[in-house]
């Protein structure tokens, strides 16, 4: 064991024998997290341990302070990117702090890292409100996603996020407490912005500091009034679903004839407000969806029949609209949205009003049944940016072969929130799996086409943005100095 023994003791004596371990199979159980592929970046840790209160997080990070043993945090350790960096380095799981809380009539929540957007959703759909599932999945935690990121297709109308986050409480890489938004003033969690200067913006970051700030043990979130209708659960395992009421949501599929006719659809959706949901649909998703449990000899049989089914630059649009408040609004939504369609010249097709997705699950990882290596490159801007992003990594998919999936020209998925204002691009790419090589070099590829071109991308490479973005690395390195005067907060 490399941790000092009376630091390993100290732990001990902070949450207990039972709740920290040095086990080499339980630390080599920690190393990976659950959808990263194993590399020698990540290292075993010297010890886990699962605090049960923010005092207790407190305290192990005095500790790993006074012993300068390098620290790393996981909520629900779904990320690709929690690891432990560092050799001997404590591995803080929060999912012991679960607690939740609901203020129904200020309509918004209070969290525990602990908490899954599962556990939070069903508690909350049984009293007519919901909060967001990123499109991650309903087992990422609300509050690690709530600051890291935050997006799921609902963003369309509900945004990133940085709208739904409150009063935070935030242990500081040296274990200091900050205290922001109304509960610096008053143990109140509703209000996130001041008083004084809001510094929400040190934390929150579609990828933003990934744990190398300190710990964040409680935030308050905002949640939404839904349907007092009950959503009912139907089928089972990876073929769940849950039935909506008719009289307040209608999904429509739409093909487009050309990209760019889908698109002045999307912008002209927004500008008269309508929808809960609306977003392009890359064939893969269709494939993948549908064959959800039996794993991807299904795959490609499902691509076989149905991937090839939509012609290059055509585009499928999809939208859920929302009669928000009343039934009559749902009328108003779908006399509004066929004029749109109309107007693009599209063919509208009502599919089933259920939800395999947005209210409950989330599939991300359904991308694993494609098999083989899966990365995908992800902007957040306008949605014209977003087109001209995915146009240039189609263009640089061409160069590296071997490609599994066909492109028909749309595999790339345009996701808009806020009615338009901002759009989510996800370009999805698949390799064999002795390939890896092609997709870093496709990645490298395309962020050195955003640095030149002015784009913007997440988890950017700092050698290739940082020069072109006003060296913007040394800065969050000074940053981390003040905060983090020993350097254990989850260091690179
Ligand atoms: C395949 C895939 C698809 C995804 N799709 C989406 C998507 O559609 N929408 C979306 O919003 N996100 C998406 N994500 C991103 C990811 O799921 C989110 O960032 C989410 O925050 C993960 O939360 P977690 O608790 O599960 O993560 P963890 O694995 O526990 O942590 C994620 C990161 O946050 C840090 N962290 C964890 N807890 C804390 C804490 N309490 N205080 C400070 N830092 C902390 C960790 O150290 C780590 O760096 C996707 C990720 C993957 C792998």
């Amino acid at each position: 064991m490399s941790i000092p023994r009376e630091a390993y003791q100290t732990l001990q004596s902070i949450v207990g024998p039972e709740w920290v371990s040095d086990d080499p199979a339980i630390c080599e159980a920690d190393r990976y997290c659950s959808l990263s592929s194993p590399s020698d970046e990540q290292r075993r840790p010297g010890c886990s341990i699962e605090p049960a209160s923010t005092e207790e997080v407190q305290a192990i990070v005095k500790v790993a302070n006074r012993y300068k043993i390098p620290y790393v945090c996981t909520s629900t350790f779904y990320s690709a990117g929690t690891y432990a960096r560092k050799d001997d380095s404590i591995l803080i799981d929060l999912k012991r702090m679960n607690e939740i809380e609901i203020d129904e009539k200020n309509l918004y929540a209070i969290v525990g890292p602990g908490v899954a957007f599962s556990a939070l959703q069903a508690d909350l759909l049984k009293r007519g409100l919901i909060t967001f599932v990123p499109g991650c999945g309903g087992n990422s935690s609300v509050l690690a996603n709530t600051v890291n990121m935050g997006d799921a297709p609902i963003g369309w109308r509900y945004g990133l996020g940085y709208q739904r986050l409150l009063g935070v409480e935030w242990v500081l890489p040296d274990g200091e407490m900050l205290k922001m938004g109304s509960l610096s003033m008053s143990d109140d969690y509703f209000w996130g912005e001041g008083p004084g200067p809001d510094l929400r913006g040190l934390l929150r970051g579609c990828a933003g500091h990934q744990s190398r700030l300190g710990i964040v043990t409680k935030i308050g979130v905002k949640i939404f009034p839904f349907v007092s209708e009950e959503l009912e659960p139907m089928g089972w395992a990876f073929h769940s679903f849950m039935k909506l009421p008719p009289n307040r949501f209608k999904w429509y599929n739409i093909r487009f004839y050309s990209r760019e006719d889908a698109i002045n659809a999307m912008f002209e959706i927004g500008r008269s407000e309508i929808g809960l949901v609306v977003m392009t649909v890359p064939p893969i998703f269709r494939s993948v969806a549908r064959t959800r449990g039996v794993g991807c000899g299904g795959f490609w049989e499902a691509w076989k029949e149905n991937g090839p089914k939509i012609k290059p630059n055509q585009e499928d649009l999809r939208v859920l609209l929302y009669g928000i408040g009343s039934d009559k609004r749902l009328e108003y939504e779908e006399k509004v949205l066929l004029d749109i369609v109309k107007d693009f010249g599209g063919s509208p097709r009502e599919a089933p009003c259920r939800d395999e997705t947005n209210f409950m699950a989330a599939d991300a990882i359904c991308a694993n049944v494609v098999g083989g290596r899966f990365s995908s490159e992800v902007s957040y801007e306008s949605i014209n940016q977003a087109v001209r992003y995915s146009r240039v990594v189609n263009e640089i998919t061409e160069k590296y072969k071997p490609r599994i999936l066909e492109d028909y020209g749309t595999t790339n998925w345009v996701c808009p929130y806020e009615l338009g204002y901002i759009a989510k691009m996800e370009c999805l790419r698949m390799s064999s799996v002795e390939n890896r090589d092609a997709l870093d070099k496709w990645h490298d590829d395309v962020h050195k086409f955003c640095a030149t071109g002015g784009g913007s991308t997440i988890f950017p490479e700092d050698e290739i943005f940082g020069p072109v973005w006003g060296n913007y690395p040394e800065k969050e390195a000074k940053i981390r100095a003040l905060f983090d005067p020993n350097h254990v907060s989850a260091p690179q």
